[in-house]
């Protein structure tokens, strides 16, 4: 039957599909965007802005490119943060149709992607899902790119501070969520802390996508992961890979390994230790100057993932850290086979996602002979890795196939250098079929003979000028000049009429040129069958190769904290499951590099649980306590850590509030934010904690922040007994040493050397009770009366505030449970307000009973009450 839909309607159609993406509508050899998008593309991309129908009443507005541009219009798309649908225009009219049929082959959105061309090459583009049953929080994420998906599941009776933590970790590049989710507030609110991350909705029945889940698990075998017991966990995967295959349209999208991850695996790092820490990102944004920038010394983009990874998750389980210490133990014994190994993987391409664009059967030449080059490197490198005899490497090793028959027959059937398009020739090797030998002879002949024919009528026509010619408008011809033109022969048909001269062709010429053009045609068809053969033969391996790339990934990791360990003389830590945490000459891994830097020691031990550091501005104790936290993380991922000695005491989370510069934008106080950090603290810190406290209380009245400290100190050391570096400008709490068992002093040194005050950046025991802020404040240049000024107005308040010190025994003691103070109405516990009191009062009276005299006195009281400051 006859359709009468037209083009728009095509176009309607699939828009109403993908509402929330522009749509790149395939249009002969253009793609053009019409209505809204034209405007959007118009903006985004540059494109001018024309109308389809100029002369209607309501011109459509429309922009376009051509079809070979579509690359790098895609990734502006996706880097302005939009969505893009690409439809294609079927090759024949579909019977009784007028029109050709448009389809949608794939929507390109910022966490579906796999090819590396679009994602670069170590960026990475994260899809994470969603999903909520109970109070479980179910969530994935899935990398497209490698076709690797890690879940876990999350209980969220309280808060969702540990989904919160997850994704600022993760910093996916989009994140999908069903419509039911999306109107829970607590959801909501976890997901506004999301700058970058694209939101989708993607909704699905959780029966649905977890049979297509189980459908591909079995084609991938990975039956040996229990998913049932995850189930929300799996539910979470089960709706990104939905959602893949939708985008990719496509019933099977590549999944190669998946894994659930129990809370209790790793470390955990929220997300304000993420950036406190600049463990990944400096505080500039750039990957120079963070942990990763400072220990990466990967040569493959597989390489610099894992190592992400590690950063990110430091290990809880001993085995699992020496099994990766002695791997770069042993990797460090020999510096000519670091070397080896390290130029085996000098310019390895991403294999995890070469095999995975494999898969996605999209891989081009270029793509099937790096998987080549690379399978040829494996030999190699496993003899290498083998020879260490090392436990790790050696099962590592026994991961690397070579798979021989495969390399050599990509290496033999390619061409080295590929060109970028399948379809045009100059794949396939000589040698490899017969018939495209001669074909391709043929061919080569036939561009000789044209030569030959130049040579022959040069001379019998007697036109040294005359010239056999090529161009795209009217084939080969023969060009003649205007001098020369009366010995043209009559059967000659003349094209083209120059100034100059003009051009011909004859029949013979013609035939010539079919035949050449035939035996191309002929001989690129045989070219694109043969390599989609052997893209085929690939595809089937692509689960082995997805294995190996993995199993080289670890390798560069260790090779390159190997490499590490040996040039900057870092050493093994020692892991233990005990309380001691003793580092000795301990470095920060970033700044330590200096040759000035000043190397420290850090003592935990049950008689040293909270270290109360004092010392002047600029004196080292920030970067004391980052130097203890990194060098924890460092040991537990399985790295040799910068100092002379250290053994560490496993660690379960480090806790980090030293700052809180990013929260001011929302509107938060300094002393606000301070304070919900230290409350996050308080309530989760366990005894296997190291929490970093780079002073408590200011903001707030001197007397306040003093007495905040004061009491979050004695609850940290005498209730959680975490392991605590606490760095403060309130000397009153050094008199706690010996009131507080565990509370030991320590400072930072310095030296007045003629009137000036001179870092020495050390840290000793005992405390320092000045803070020498008078100093700091002349040095940074404030002016001499200011600081003469400051200076005696410091021994006043001293003087006056001499009662308020911690040790000297007039400390309040401990109130009786249920005792409260009047800070009861400030404290985390159901709060009776002024009104409250109130009301009680006047309900309490018995008015009956008053005397006009007692009556005039309650109102006296009540007014009294309602002035008084106390209890705003
Ligand atoms: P504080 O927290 O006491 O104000 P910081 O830790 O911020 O001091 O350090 C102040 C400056 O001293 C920084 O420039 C830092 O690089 C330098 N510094 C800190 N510790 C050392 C050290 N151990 N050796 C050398 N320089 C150091």
């Amino acid at each position: 039957m006859a359709t009468k839909r037209g083009m728009m309607d095509q176009f309607w159609d699939i828009k109403n599909e993908h509402p929330d993406t522009v749509l790149f509508f395939r249009m002969g050899d253009f793609y053009e965007l019409f209505h809204e998008d034209a405007v959007i593309g118009s903006q985004t991309l540059g494109l001018s802005l024309t109308s389809r129908d100029k002369n209607a009443e309501n011109p459509i507005k429309m922009a376009g490119f051509p079809w070979h541009a579509i690359e790098d219009h895609l990734k502006t798309m996706l880097a302005a943060g939009y969505k893009v649908t690409v439809c294609e225009q079927e090759e024949k009219l579909r019977p009784g149709a007028k029109l050709l049929e448009r389809v949608v082959t794939r929507v390109y959105t910022p966490g579906s992607l796999y090819e590396e061309s679009l994602i670069g090459t170590d960026q990475s583009a994260l899809l994470c899902s969603i999903v909520k049953k109970n109070n479980i929080v179910g969530i994935a994420f899935f990398d497209a790119s490698t076709s690797r998906a890690d879940a876990c599941e999350v209980s969220v009776n309280d808060d969702w501070e540990k989904v919160t933590d997850l994704l600022m970790s993760m910093n996916p590049s989009e994140l999908i969520f069903s419509e039911k989710l999306s109107q829970d507030a607590k959801f909501r609110h976890c997901i506004s802390h999301l700058e970058k991350t694209i939101f989708s909705q993607h909704n699905s029945q959780q029966k649905v996508v977890e049979k297509s889940l189980k459908e591909l698990l079995k084609v991938s075998d990975l039956g040996h992961i229990d998913l049932n017991e995850s189930e929300v966990a799996t539910h979470a995967i089960a709706l990104a890979a939905h959602y893949l295959s939708k985008m990719h349209q496509m019933t099977e999208i590549p999944l190669n390994k998946i894994s659930i991850i129990n809370n209790h695996q790793y470390m955990t790092i929220d997300r304000t230790t993420l950036a406190n820490l600049q463990l990944i990102h400096a505080h500039s944004g750039e990957k120079e100057g963070s942990l990763f920038g400072s220990i990466d010394k990967c040569r493959t983009a597989m390489g610099r993932r894992k190592l992400k990874q590690w950063i990110l998750n430091p290990l809880m389980d001993i085995d699992e850290i020496v099994l990766r210490q002695n791997s770069i133990k042993s990797l460090t014994k020999s510096s000519r086979r670091l070397a080896g190994i390290r130029d085996m993987f000098l310019g390895l391409r991403d294999m995890e996602r070469l095999s995975t664009q494999l898969a996605y059967g999209r891989a081009g030449g270029r793509e099937i002979y790096a998987i080549g080059e690379a399978l040829s490197r494996m030999p190699g490198l496993k003899a290498l890795a083998c020879e260490t005899k090392n436990e790790m490497l050696t099962k590592l090793c026994e991961g690397i196939d070579s798979l021989d028959y495969l390399r050599v027959e990509i290496l033999s059937t390619l061409q080295p250098n590929q060109p970028l398009s399948v379809k045009e020739g100059g794949l396939i090797a000589i040698g490899v079929n017969s018939e495209l030998d001669t074909l391709r002879e043929q061919s080569n002949h036939g561009e000789e003979l044209f030569k030959n024919l130049e040579a022959e009528l040069r001379n019998s026509l007697n036109i040294p000028s005359l010239k056999v010619r090529y161009n795209r408008q009217i084939g080969w011809y023969i060009e003649v000049t205007k001098t020369h033109l009366e010995k043209v022969p009559n059967e000659w048909i003349r094209k083209q009429q120059m100034t100059n001269g003009s051009r011909y062709i004859t029949d013979e010429l013609k035939q010539w040129e079919d035949n050449l053009l035939n035996s191309k045609t002929k001989a690129n068809l045989l070219e694109y069958e043969i390599f989609k053969d052997l893209r085929e033969k690939c595809k089937q391996k692509c689960q082995q190769l997805n294995n190996i790339s993995d199993s080289v990934a670890t390798v560069d990791v260790l090779q390159g904290l190997a490499e590490i360990a040996r040039k900057r003389a870092w050493v093994c830590p020692t892991i233990t499951n005990e309380y001691n945490l003793s580092i000795q000459n301990a470095k920060h891994p970033v700044l330590g590099q200096d040759t000035g830097f000043v190397p420290n020691h850090v003592d935990f031990s049950k008689k040293r649980k909270f270290l109360l550091i004092t010392g002047p501005n600029m004196g080292g104790k920030s970067t004391y306590l980052r130097t203890t936290a990194l060098i924890t993380i460092l040991a537990q991922l399985g790295s040799f850590v910068p100092a002379s000695k250290a053994k560490i005491g496993l660690v379960d989370r480090i806790f980090t509030r030293v700052g809180a510069s990013d929260d001011m934008l929302k509107g938060r106080s300094t002393f606000m934010v301070e304070m919900v950090e230290v409350a996050h603290i308080l309530q989760t810190a366990t005894p296997k904690s190291l929490i970093l406290l780079d002073e408590v209380g200011r903001g707030t009245s001197t007397f306040d922040g003093l007495s905040i400290a004061w009491s979050v100190t004695e609850d940290i050391c005498q209730r959680l007994q975490s392991r605590t570096l606490f760095a403060t400008h309130y000397h009153q709490l050094i008199g706690l040493e010996g009131a507080i068992q565990g509370l030991v002093n320590v400072s930072v040194q310095v030296a007045v050397i003629s009137g000036e005050l001179k870092f020495l950046h050390t840290v000793i025991d005992g405390p320092c009770d000045d803070s020498y802020g008078v100093q700091v404040a002349s040095m940074a240049g404030l002016p001499r009366h200011v600081v003469e000024r400051a200076s005696d107005l410091l021994i006043f308040l001293e003087r006056q505030a001499e009662g308020a010190k911690a040790g000297n025994g007039k400390t309040p003691n401990k109130r009786d449970v249920n005792q409260h103070s009047i800070f009861q109405f400030l404290a985390a516990q159901p709060m009776t307000t002024k009104e409250n009191e109130i009301e009680k009062m006047i309900k309490e009276l018995d008015i009956d009973s008053l005397s006009p005299r007692d009556a005039q006195e309650t109102l006296y009281k009540l007014k009294g009450f309602i002035e008084s400051d106390n209890f705003d």
